[in-house]
């Protein structure tokens, strides 16, 4: 698993002896200074120009301006002249494959790295991400930080709901991932998650009204789940058509009159929102999947996963509630609603929903940004849901997110401010995690090995 050895092994030999004791090998942990770089805190919206930033023992150890702050001896220095460094990016509903494949498994978390994302809440779980949560948090495999949720709960009864909720606590997850549950299951699901001390999160079963999930106190609704549901008056006559996916077969009696009391109620609760943008606008969008396969990053992906993807996208399009005017109505009423939530201080925090539909692992988080920005947002808050938001959500508000003393060392260094231009938190010049530090060079030897697997 531990790739960026024999990487690091070769490029030494070529760099030759002098340069062995001045360049650690990527992904190397130890002492670091940021010298001389422009610091985004994320704390505010300011840009710190001139700053050292010392990390040491995968923490942020100090940070001002560069000639107030002490290079420690041992450090190794990186220029960040002319540069930007900020936190790394959350990716709040990813997915990292089970343990069969070691090497699919190390491509995806490499993948998410590369594009700066450090940490990934996995939101489907496998037996095997505990372990491997363990693993990466101790140095042992190269990835973002992990939190784990549950296997998708599938239970076909409140007593059966129950237990896995219970097992699933037990096992060391981080959180339950809810799917498809009875809706007479979910208020015995909530009280025992409650109980035990896990939050659950994902989507709103068939059946649940948002407002019982936000009363129930859901951690997180992901891909803005049943929000189309609830915007639909009650009483309204929908006949039999089934609300469809994500709501786009009832989209037409979508009351936007009724956003501000979604907001008010989400708010209340403090349940976070994942929008997963991405997920519906790439399967709503006129383009074709043909075309969409054709995009750079597609190179990273396995071919049966980009013929599944190009299969769904026509079996979506044959879908009677999924036609062109209800796909393009739903995505314009969901930019409506992030903006409304965001604006309106319900939580928002960022997730793609990668490698579903067209989500290149890391790639799709900037894929993501951009719908953000488009919806309303502003960079800046863009970035706030993909960094602070994301310590916030996980209640470790100070563990990471910000470029403070003491957070842990989750950081990009880009060429551009993000703020001014979000494409600039594309393809970073370097990414460290957990005060491990991959320079753009492994990154992108890392890159082209995964491209190669994949070529047909
Ligand atoms: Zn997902």
């Amino acid at each position: 698993m531990r790739w960026w050895h024999g990487l690091a092994a070769t490029s030494l030999l070529l760099a030759g002896a002098a340069q062995a004791q001045t360049t650690p090998d990527a992904g190397a942990a130890g002492t670091f200074a940021f010298v001389d770089v422009d610091v985004l805190p994320m704390d505010r919206d300011v840009r710190l120009s001139s700053q050292t930033v010392v990390v040491r023992d995968g923490r942020i150890a100090a940070i001002g301006p560069r000639d107030d702050i002490d290079v420690p001896d041992d450090a190794t220095r990186i220029d960040g002249a002319g540069r930007v460094l900020m936190p790394g990016l959350a990716e709040f509903h990813g997915h990292v494959p089970g343990g069969d494949d070691p090497v699919y498994v190390q491509d995806t978390l490499d993948l998410y790295l590369a594009n700066g994302v450090t940490l990934v809440r996995n939101m489907s779980g496998d037996v095997s991400h505990p372990e491997l949560r363990a693993r990466i948090e101790h140095g042992e495999v190269n990835g973002p930080t992990m939190v784990v949720a549950s296997p998708w709960l599938r239970s076909r009864d409140a007593d059966e709901a129950v237990r896995e909720v219970r097992a699933h606590h037990a096992a060391g997850f981080d959180l339950v991932k809810i799917g498809s549950i009875p809706a007479d299951a979910y208020p015995r699901m909530a009280e025992t998650a409650h109980a035990v001390g896990i939050p659950f999160a994902g989507h709103i079963p068939e059946g649940v009204p948002l407002d019982v999930a936000l009363d129930a106190k859901q951690a997180s609704i992901d891909h803005f789940d049943r929000y189309v549901e609830f915007l639909v008056p009650p009483g309204t006559e929908t006949g039999d058509r089934d609300a469809g996916w994500f709501g786009s077969g009832w989209v037409q009696w979508a009351d936007r009159g009724r956003i501000d009391e979604a907001v008010a109620r989400t708010r209340a609760a403090g349940t976070w929102n994942v929008p997963t943008l991405t997920l519906v606008e790439h399967m709503a969008s006129p383009e074709t999947p043909e075309a969409m396969l054709q995009w750079p990053e597609m190179r990273y992906m396995p071919a049966s996963e980009r013929e599944r993807w190009r299969r769904a996208k026509h079996e979506y399009a044959a879908r009677d509630t999924f036609q062109p005017d209800a796909a393009q109505a739903l995505v314009t009423l969901r930019r409506e609603l992030l903006k409304a939530l965001h604006d309106g201080g319900a939580p928002i925090v960022l997730g793609s929903d990668a490698p579903q539909f067209f989500n290149v692992p890391g790639f799709s988080i900037h894929r993501e940004m951009a719908m953000m920005q488009a919806a309303g947002l502003t960079p800046y808050e863009v970035l706030v849901t993909g960094t602070r938001n994301a310590a916030q959500a996980l209640g470790t508000p100070d563990a990471f997110g910000t470029v403070e003393v003491g957070r842990r060392a989750d950081l990009v260094l880009l060429a551009g401010d993000p703020r001014e231009d979000l494409s600039h938190a594309q393809a970073p010049l370097g990414v460290m995690a957990r005060g491990h530090w991959w320079p753009r060079d492994a990154l992108a030897a890392r890159l082209a090995e995964i491209a190669e697997r994949h070529a047909e």
